[in-house]
């Protein structure tokens, strides 16, 4: 699994899933990383064996997209998301569009932006959630935003396979990221117990292995599924999930 002389875009890359598949792609000896993230501390402390690249931008802005200049491009992984909760009878609209905004748009601006920079052959890999597939009470705005998303990157593969450009998405469950610090449900438990006590609480309640993902196994798995490795595979859904699912 190597990627050596292939430079490769990451979105999000300044915290959990994306911090952790950057690191991973560089040890992987990938020559050149572009890193897009709204927080550009974030990128900019990341110390990796590569070339990298950081870009400051709000993935659901059109005229980032238009002024970025990406170069040729092998390989994206179109990770950038946020959480979001709340009943629907309940949300907001200027909520639900937030969550739809950055999911949703700035992941389609995101994958449109990477099929125009890659030169043909390469792959993409989007970061959806099983949330898109299971319904709970209250993630309405969330788990529209990452079933669209499957969607949206399944009509991608069939589009871009004429390139020899594969196109897959990985449905992760829960996974110990700083992504959990925005719900205040989680938050108000971790200050209780603590973080890893609070994780553990509730992969236990709702996941049959009663565990949460690290980002390093789900950074791994992206890398698989980016990598030659997979190279018949395309339109897939990669749960990765614990079971929650189920
Ligand atoms: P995280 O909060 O740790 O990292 C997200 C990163 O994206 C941050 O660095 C943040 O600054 C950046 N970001 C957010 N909005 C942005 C925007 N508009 N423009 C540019 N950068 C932006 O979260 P994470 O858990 O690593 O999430 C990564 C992806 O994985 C998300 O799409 C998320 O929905 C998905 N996911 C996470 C879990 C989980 O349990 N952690 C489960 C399933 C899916």
């Amino acid at each position: 699994m190597r990627f050596s002389e292939k430079t490769i875009l990451i979105t999000g890359a300044g915290s959990g899933i994306g911090r952790a598949t950057a690191e991973f792609l560089a040890r992987e000896g990938t020559a050149e990383l572009l890193l897009v993230d709204k927080d550009l501390h974030a990128i900019g402390s990341l110390e990796l064996p590569c070339g990298v690249h950081c870009l400051e931008g709000d993935v659901s802005n059109e005229g980032f997209w238009q002024s970025a200049r990406l170069g040729d491009i092998d390989h994206a992984v179109v990770n950038a998301g946020i959480a979001g909760t709340g009943a629907i009878q309940d949300l907001d609209f200027s909520e639900w569009r937030r969550v739809l905004s950055v999911n949703l748009d700035g992941a389609f601006l995101t994958l449109r932006s990477a099929l125009r920079s890659m030169r043909g052959g390469g792959s993409i890999v989007a970061v959806a959630s099983a949330a898109a597939i299971k319904a709970e009470r209250g993630i309405a705005a969330y788990g529209a935003s990452k079933a669209a998303v499957i969607q949206l990157f399944r009509i991608a593969a069939k589009e871009a396979a004429e390139r020899d450009i594969r196109v897959n998405i990985i449905a992760p469950g829960g996974v110990e990221t700083p992504i959990w610090d925005d719900l205040p449900m989680f938050r108000s438990r971790a200050a209780q117990i603590g973080r890893a006590a609070a994780f553990a609480e509730m992969a236990a309640m709702a996941t049959p292995l009663k565990r949460y993902a690290t980002p390093e196994e789900i950074a791994k798995q992206i890398a698989f599924l980016l990598s030659d490795a997979c190279r018949n595979v395309t339109g897939s859904v990669f749960l990765s999930d614990g079971g929650y699912s189920l």
